[in-house]
């Protein structure tokens, strides 16, 4: 499908902050993005709604949460990262895993589903996914998908 950019990161960025329950605010950046990019809409808003909202809830009040997406060689690349609580090192393995919540999440509610129908929705999509968290510090996401 063909999806026009500018749509769709104000629709995200509109709804992810709609939700917002805590006092953390999402400072955004937009670099080189051309106007329309084809491939498919939902899955790639489920990966961005899922990891924006999780740098949300699991920072503390007062922090911002940055997320930039630009188009690097025919890839949509997107950068979340958080100053929040962190991933222990030792939980890292399973941060992926259906039903996984981190034993450091105090009362923050959640399933622990959004990273596993992350997962997935790379792998339709055939892009990639990293991450880098220090306990205590925060985290930091990178998602790339190959779009035309
Ligand atoms: P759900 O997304 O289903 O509402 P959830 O947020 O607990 O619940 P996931 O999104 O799958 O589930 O995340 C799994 C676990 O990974 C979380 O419970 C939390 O421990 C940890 N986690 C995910 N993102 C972050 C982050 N940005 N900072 C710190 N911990 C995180
Ligand atoms: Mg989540």
């Amino acid at each position: 499908k063909k999806v026009f950019m500018a749509t769709f990161v104000k629709d995200l960025l509109d709804n992810v902050k709609a939700g917002i329950e805590n006092d953390v605010t999402i400072k955004s950046e937009v670099v080189n993005l051309p106007k329309t990019v084809t491939t498919d809409p939902d899955l790639l808003y489920q990966i961005l709604e899922n990891l924006l909202s999780n740098a949300v809830k699991y920072s503390k009040d007062g922090k911002e949460v940055d997320f930039k997406l630009s188009m690097e060689n025919n890839r949509l690349v997107a950068t979340v990262s958080d100053k929040g609580i962190g991933i222990p090192k030792a939980e890292q393995g399973k941060l992926f895993d259906r039903f996984f919540r981190g034993g450091n999440v105090g009362i923050v509610e959640g399933t622990g589903l959004g990273l596993s129908i992350v997962k997935k929705c790379i792998e339709v999509l055939e892009g990639e996914i990293s991450f880098e968290s220090e306990a205590g510090k925060g985290t930091t996401f990178q998602v790339s998908v190959p779009v035309s």
